[in-house]
This record gives C-alpha cells, structure tokens and sequence, in this order.
C-alpha cells in the first residue's frame, strides 16, 4: 500500500521535468549537503517525527484487518440482497490511505486518514449502519463514532490504538478490484457529490506524490517543514494558517524546482521561494485541467469568491481547490516573516554559524507583540467546555478578520495553542479556554493621540459565535466569551511565568506530546530579504527573483496570473481597510498602545474588583436574572467547581454563512457534524474534539439568532437593544474596547 519508488539516488535522477516550469537547479548534492541533511535528520529525531518499524508494522497490521473487514462486510451485504454467489466471489472492496500516512510522513501517534471504496450495490447508509455494527463488534475498536451528516462524511474510531478516520465512497462499477486506481476522473462520473469529496483526498495525496521527482527527499523535507511550522505556530489550517496538505503541496513545488536537491538544500530554497513568494499568484503543481464533469473548480477568472483568497495552493487532482480558504492577510503576512526567519536560519546553519535545532526553536509569542487581546471561553461541565471551545476555536479567525480590517491595526495573530484559565482569574466561571492574539498598530502620523475602537470587531465576533451555537443548537447555561485588551506587561495575570518567559528550548518531552512549542526566543527580522543565499549552484536571489517572478507562467498560468493580477485589486477587501481620513500613517517608532484608563493591576474583563470596563468587551449570556451595573457580569447560578483541562491541538471547525456562501446556513440542517469539515470537504484539523465529544447533541436552549448590530458602541456597558430579548431571559450585554494610541 506504501509508495516504494524513489528510495536509492542512482534511481532517482528525474527524466523531463515535473511542474509547470522547468527546474531552478538540477545540481546534484554535494557530500556537504548529505553532511547537512544528515545533521537534519539527527535534529529532527528527538521530536518524535520519525516512527520506528515496529509502529509502522503495526499500522500496517492495522490497515489489512480493516481491509478484510470491509470486504467481509461488503460480501455479507451482497448476500443479504440476495447476489448470486458467482458475483459475490468477486466483488472486491478495498481500503485506500491519503493524508499524512499514505505521503508517509506521519508522526509518531498521528492518525491515518483511510477511504472505504465499495462496489455499487453498497450503500452509504449501509456503510453508517451494517459497517458501523460490524466495527462495534470488534472488541480492537474503540472510540467509535459516525458523523454522517458532515460535508465529508466519516466514521471515526481507534483499531488497537491507532486513529483511523475513515470515508466512503461507492463507485458505478459491480466490482472493486485490488489494482483499482482512481486517478481516472471517469471513476467519478455519475457519482454522488459525498463520494466525489470523499475520493478528493485520497486523489489529491495520490497526485502529490506523482509529481515530486524524489520521494525520499520529499519526505524528508516534508516532515522537517511540518516540525519547523509546528513550532512556529503556523501549523492550523482551522486558526488560517496551514494544515498538512497545503505544506505538502508547497514542499512538492520546491522539489519540482530542485529536483535533484537533497533535504538540507531543499529545506532552505523552501524558505527562500516563499519569502519572495508573489501571493496571492497560485501555487500549482500542474496546469489546472477541463474535465467533462462539471464539476465546481478554483478558478478566479469564473469565480469571484476565488479572487479573495489571499494565499492560494490549488490541489492537484480534478476537482481543484484551493487549499488556504482560511488565511487571511494577518496569518500570511505571519508566515512570510516566519519564512524570512526560516531563510535567515538555514543560510546561517548551511554556512556553519548555526546548527539546525535553532529552525526548531519555539516562536515566543508572548515577548513578540506588546499589544494582545485574551480571549477566554468558558462553560459549567467539562462536556459543555468542549463543544464551547471546539465552537469558539473554529470561528476565532473570523475575529482575526475583524481586527484585520480596524483601520488602525496591521497584523492580528493568533497563536494556534489555547490556555487553561487562570484559576485565581476565574473561580466562578467553571472551565475556561484562553486564547491570545498578539495586535500590531498602524504607525500613525503627527496625531498625538488616536483612539481605536476594537468593539465592533469584537461584538460582531462574539455574535457569529453565539448565533452559530443557537443554529446548531449546542448552548447552554454557563457557555461564555470574553474579550480582554491587556499590554504585554499584563500578561502574566493570565498565564504562568514559565510561560511568558523567554525559553530558547523546550523540553523534549511536550514538543514529542504535540505541543506545538510557541515559547521560544524570536530571532529578528526585517534584513532577509537581501541576498542571504550564497548558494553557488543556484542564481543570485536577485536573478532567482526574477526567475521566481517568470515561474509557473505557462500558457494557461499566464492567463491565470492576468485574472490573479486582478483579483489583487479585489483583495482590497481582504485588505485591512483604510478609510481616508481617519488612517494616519504615523512615523514615530515610540508610538505605544495604551489602555484608556487603567495600565496597571490586573486587566479587566476578569472577576476581580477593580477593573476598567472601557477597554473590555464582555458578552455574556445569563440565563435568569442580569445584572447591568458598572461591574462585570457574574453568573447568577453557582458555577461549577473549577478543574483544568488539557487543551488539545486539535479543534473543530464550523463554515460560517459568510465562509460558505453557496451553502445556505440552515439552522435545520446545519450541526456540528457538517460543521467539521471545510468547505472544500475535507475533514479540518480540529474534528476530533467536537466528534469525540458525542457531536454537540443533547438539549439546549434556544435562543433567536442575533443580529449584527450598531457599528460603535459608545457607552460602556448597555444591553443590546437592537437584538430581540430572548424570551427565555438570556440577554447580551456588551462592553466597549477602545484603546489610546499615543502618538
Ligand atoms: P496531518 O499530519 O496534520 O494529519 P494530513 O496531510 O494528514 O496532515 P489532514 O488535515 O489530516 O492532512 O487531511 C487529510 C487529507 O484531506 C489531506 O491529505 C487532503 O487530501 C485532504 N484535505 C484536508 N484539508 C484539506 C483542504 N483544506 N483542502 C483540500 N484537501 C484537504
Ligand atoms: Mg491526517
């Protein structure tokens, strides 16, 4: 089941070229390079990104009895509708491997991404009911459970300890034999639009590893990529950044452009494309094909939506799609400085100054900006606790695109790790969920004093969230949001001093957990994007900029460049928007953000008197009696006792109306479930929390959807009067943020 090709160098000296340009470089590695690569891998080790034989045995021991079982089931099914034994001998089934395992670059513990194809007198309800069974009688399996009604639908479970999530699709043949391939588009015609999503995974990863000329240096840079934005916290497709097929996609690119390159050089020319990378230009592995099928494809000559998106790395395999649908302008403009920061340090270690554990060292989020906003979530149980933050996770990029367009702010970050509550901060609020985005403010020219005005952004946030909890019926009692502005020198009422202090290196032991490690010293930027590459094999970066600047310009690009050149205009609206009059660009480097009255003590928007409600944004919903005061909202009823939790990397994610807008936000329809998957159907990052949590079902209150409301909220607390008061007596109350800006 695993790709084999490309292991010795010999037999792996590419014929032609693969991509839509030929190669930058077709030097061969040098031993200094196999010196540096090897040193690589020597470093990447103590991660735990490498999985002995044994593990991999055992997935593969793994896969085969799942692989049996769905033929088992799939001849007992054909029995059941009475099949003459002649055909049931030879109806097939099989299982197919996409994601991070079938590119075998999974990591130890990680999941395996599995596709059931069936032959057509299967059913996918037969799949949901009759498979479902036959797994729940396996005592190996565990876990087990189906989201059916998901844009991709899947059944979710561990075998003997490894994750599997498994998709279905049913093909319009009788038989499904050992040697079906499904890079054929015909294998989807006549098919239903969930097969069609659920067969794009595993067609995209097929297509990947067709067109890299070497596999194993593929791999390996692939899995060095992954480590390196793990720890640079720009790994979460669900928080904007990317997830594993778009960094896969964009390191199959680089290897298309050095095909002979070992890792080590590979992993540089990464940094180096990228941080001159002309976005929002596509990043595509093949020129995009015409199918007879009709099918909706990227495109933003034909789709406008397409234009916007600021990032795009288009999936190889018909249906294309891009990839990136989440980054916004703020998480790319995050990634670029982390690539010049990637470029900066491989230049440094491939001369010798530095080694490679420095590109794995731990972004530092918390000495990176002096602005942040908290965000914390919480609930009364620990279930509510994790629907409420796999719901809040999955929109917090909506705030992050709110922020992104306040006229004052250039780049709002999320760090992608969430934070267990403070317990001295909130001993009424039960389990609490805290996230933190670093805020950097537009410079602002000869004003002495701007005020910004976060509220909107911040209410317009907290609205999506709860009308989405509403529409998916998943609120309950206790379930909250808070937004809190704090200066970096507060920071530590929220979290640990080991938390906030510099740390160059992290324990192996978290890092090897999955911790994605965003404590770390920040190297400093800004000079990279001078000529830092002394390769002598490959141009100059001024002439290989120029020849950045002519890649991918076949004949169809070339076009597609043309319609992206205007979409550039149109992400004007992706843009942070800048209304005449009130942007003023400032020069002075001292300009300091401050809160408007208080600067000292604990930071509002925490349950502890004294606090300054005029930089905070609290929505809170109370079921029974409110308060309206000048103090903050406690919850009426006793709150649970506090307990910590552990958050976990993974989080789901849930379309919003504007996201998705050729799919209709139908409070009938829409449910966690569906809402696990992206738009483009492929299951996110974040799905296991919200599956593994029994999907968000149970009873909840209803409430009427909230509205959008007034644009500036200038008093400091005032219930929310253009929203329907909710007969059951849950009511919004609404705080401003604003902030200061000294001049
Ligand atoms: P990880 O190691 O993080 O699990 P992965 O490569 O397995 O990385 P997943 O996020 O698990 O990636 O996704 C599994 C597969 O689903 C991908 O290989 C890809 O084929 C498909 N997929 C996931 N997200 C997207 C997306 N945003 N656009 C297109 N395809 C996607
Ligand atoms: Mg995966």
């Amino acid at each position: 089941m695993r790709e084999t090709r490309g292991t010795s160098r010999q037999q792996n000296q590419p014929q032609g070229h693969y991509g839509l340009t030929s190669p930058i470089s077709l030097a061969l590695p040098n031993d200094v390079d196999h010196i540096h690569t090897q040193k690589l891998i020597e470093a990447m080790k103590p991660f735990g990104v490498f999985e002995d034989k044994e593990e991999l045995y055992h997935r593969t021991t793994v896969l085969g009895k799942l692989n049996n079982l769905v033929r088992e089931w799939i001849s007992e099914l054909a029995e059941s509708k009475n099949l003459p034994p002649s055909i049931i001998e030879h109806l097939g089934g099989k299982i197919f491997t996409f994601g991070s395992y079938r590119l075998g670059v999974h990591t130890k513990g990680s999941d395996i991404d599995a596709l059931c194809v069936a032959p057509s007198h299967v059913e996918r309800s037969d799949f949901f009911q009759s498979f479902f069974e036959k797994l729940k009688n396996r005592e190996e399996v565990k876990n087990l459970r189906a989201i059916e009604d998901a844009y991709v639908p899947v059944i979710k479970f561990d075998f003997d300890g490894i994750e599997i999530d498994l998709v279905f699709a049913k093909l319009s043949m009788p038989t499904v034999s050992d040697d079906l391939d499904l890079r054929d588009d015909s294998c989807l015609r006549s098919l239903d639009i969930r097969c069609i999503r659920s067969l794009n995974g595993s067609r995209v990863t097929d297509e990947i590893l067709r067109l890299v000329p070497n596999l194993e240096n593929f791999r390996l840079t692939l899995r060095a990529i992954k480590l390196w934005a793990k720890r640079r916290g720009v790994y979460s497709n669900i928080m904007g950044f990317l997830g594993g097929v778009s960094w896969a996609m964009l390191v199959a690119r680089i290897c298309q452009l050095y095909p002979n390159a070992l890792a080590s050089t590979l992993v540089n020319k990464f940094f180096l494309i990228f941080s001159k990378w002309d976005w929002p230009k596509p990043v595509l592995l093949k020129r995009l094909e015409e199918s007879f099928l009709n099918l909706p494809v990227w495109d933003p000559r034909v789709n406008p939506s397409d234009r916007y998106h600021v990032m795009p790395i288009i999936t190889p395999a018909y249906p294309q799609q891009n990839s990136t649908y989440n980054v916004s302008t703020s998480t790319r403009a995050v990634m670029v400085e982390e690539f010049q920061r990637g470029l900066e340090v491989t230049d440094e270690i491939l001369k010798g100054k530095s080694d490679w554990s420095k590109l794995f060292e731990p972004l530092n989020f918390f000495q990176k900006y002096k602005h942040y906003i908290v965000l914390t979530a919480s609930a009364f149980t620990e279930e509510h606790h994790l629907n409420w933050i796999g719901l809040v996770e999955s929109k917090i990029r909506v705030l992050v695109g709110n922020l992104e367009r306040n006229e004052f702010i250039t780049i709002a970050h999320v760090q992608p790790q969430s934070f267990p509550g403070n317990e001295n901060l909130y001993k009424q609020s039960g389990y609490v969920s805290m996230w933190f985005l670093g805020l950097v403010f537009k410079k602002v020219e000869s004003a002495e004093k701007t005020n910004v005005d976060l509220t909107h952004g911040i209410q317009s946030f907290t609205d999506t969230v709860y009308r989405q909890a509403s529409a998916l019926n998943i609120l309950k009692e206790g379930m909250k949001i808070e937004a809190t502005y704090v200066k970096r020198k507060q920071l530590h009422y929220f979290l640990p001093a080991e938390t906030l202090q510099k740390r160059k290196k992290q324990r192996v032991s978290e890092i090897s957990q999955g911790n994605s490690g965003l404590q770390c010293k920040r190297s400093s930027l800004g000079e990279s994007c001078s000529d830092t590459s002394k390769d002598s094999r490959a141009p100059s970066n001024s002439s290989l900029l120029n020849k950045i600047s002519k890649l991918d310009t076949s004949t169809a690009e070339t076009e597609r460049n043309v319609a992206c050149q205007s979409c550039s205009g149109a992400n004007s609206v992706a843009e942070p928007s800048t209304s005449k009059g009130l942007c003023i660009p400032v020069t002075d480097p001292k300009m300091e953000a401050s809160v408007a009255l208080r600067t000292s003590g604990p930071p509002i928007g925490c349950t502890i008197p004294g606090y300054n409600p005029v930089s905070q944004l609290r929505t809170c919903f109370v079921q029974g009696h409110h308060k309206l005061s000048g103090t903050l909202i406690t919850d009426p009823k006793s709150a649970a006792p506090k307990q910590h939790y552990s958050p976990t990397s993974k989080v789901s994610r849930l379309p919003t109306p504007g996201e998705c807008p050729q799919k209709a936000i139908d409070g009938e329809k829409l449910n966690a479930r569906d809402s696990d998957y992206t738009e483009s159907g492929y299951p996110q990052d974040g799905r296991r929390r919200a599956a593994k949590n029994g999907v968000l079902d149970g009873k909840s209150m209803q409430i009427p959807v909230i509205t959008s409301r007034s644009q500036r909220l200038s008093s400091k607390e005032l219930p929310d009067s253009s929203s329907p008061v909710p007969t059951n007596s849950i009511r919004i109350i609404k705080r401003s943020i604003k902030l200061t800006l000294n001049g």
